[in-house]
């Protein structure tokens, strides 16, 4: 579909004489032609700009080895700053804090992110590889379907959920949690918030009141990775609202190139935990800064 970034780059040196050292001008050239892979990409254009900013002037001078064409020099000096920037601080990607039994965990999103879903696979993975005991509770009260679907996702991995109490609001329902989280001796207790279409204040409010409740370890982002630019500005909204300790990407087996990663990262500095790669419980990965590097540069 795209031109591939590395073919593109070599394209644009075979041009150029070959010098000892990339010269400013080089660096320019092959800078352009990055700038629009990123934004092919749908990395958002403030978040491309910095970051070929950044690139150019780590390459500016670079000695050229003779092992490696230019292009392909700048191409690698791009792929390690991408992953640079995607990968953050150390000890971020693929952990939660659940220290402090029982630790609460707070999942927000928008409807059909793949939260719910998400939940349980996560509170799979808890299980089987930490070995955690983890309790399930859904808060969307406005949709039966939603606490239907988290219970037989319980079922189906074996992870106990909150019995279901109809006409309780989700305050209601993340104390109960919490209690029965305290009492049944679980180690992590994970809630499943409602989504709406769109961000509004009820839902926010919601969000705010069951955190300050539960004061969660973590609270994860659940959004859509396939959808570019408005998961950045969900994230910004949720992390400027509510306050999100991390991000799970999901879709991220469909065709999207990942720039969203990118961008995220570098607008909301808060890391992408996890990713989702399906529909089937175990389709859950931790995140891998330099799969998205690749995808990204094509
Ligand atoms: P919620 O409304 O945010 O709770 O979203 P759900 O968890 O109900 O997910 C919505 C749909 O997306 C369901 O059909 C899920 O099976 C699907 N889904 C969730 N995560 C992924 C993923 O990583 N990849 C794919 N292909 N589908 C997913």
């Amino acid at each position: 579909m795209f031109e591939n970034l590395s073919e593109r780059l070599s394209g644009v040196f075979d041009k150029l004489t070959k010098q000892g050292a990339l010269s400013e001008d080089d660096v320019k050239t092959a800078l352009r032609e990055v700038r629009v892979a990123l934004l092919e990409a749908d990395v958002s254009l403030p978040v491309a700009r910095d970051f070929v900013k950044a690139v150019g002037d780590k390459a500016t001078g670079q000695a050229v080895t003779k092992s490696v064409t230019p292009g392909q020099q700048v191409v690698k000096i791009v792929h390690d700053e991408l992953v640079h920037v995607l990968a953050g601080d150390e000890g971020e990607i693929g952990t939660l804090k659940v220290d402090n039994a029982p630790a609460p965990i707070l999942m927000v999103g928008l409807q059909g992110g793949g939260k719910t879903t998400t939940t349980a696979k996560l509170a799979k993975r808890l299980k089987e590889k930490q070995g955690k005991r983890v309790l399930m509770a859904s808060l969307d009260v406005y949709r039966p379907a939603a606490m239907d679907q988290l219970k037989v996702l319980g079922e189906q991995i074996g992870v106990d959920t909150l019995p279901i109490v109809p006409g309780q609001k989700p305050a209601d329902i993340a104390r109960r949690a919490k209690q029965q989280a305290t009492m049944g001796g679980y180690d992590v207790y994970m809630l499943d918030t409602a989504g709406r279409l769109s961000i509004d204040d009820a839902l926010m409010a919601e969000v705010e009141e069951v955190k300050a409740i539960t004061t969660p370890r973590e609270t994860l982002l659940v959004v859509d990775g396939l959808t570019g630019q408005d998961a950045v500005h969900t994230a910004e909204n949720f992390d400027g609202r509510i306050g999100i300790s991390g991000v799970v990407l999901t879709r991220m087996d469909g065709d999207g190139r990942g720039g969203a990663a990118l961008s995220m990262r570098a607008v909301t500095g808060k890391p992408i935990k996890f990713v989702g790669l399906g529909e089937k419980m175990d389709a859950l990965e931790e995140f891998h800064p330099e799969r998205i590097a690749g995808r990204i540069l094509g």
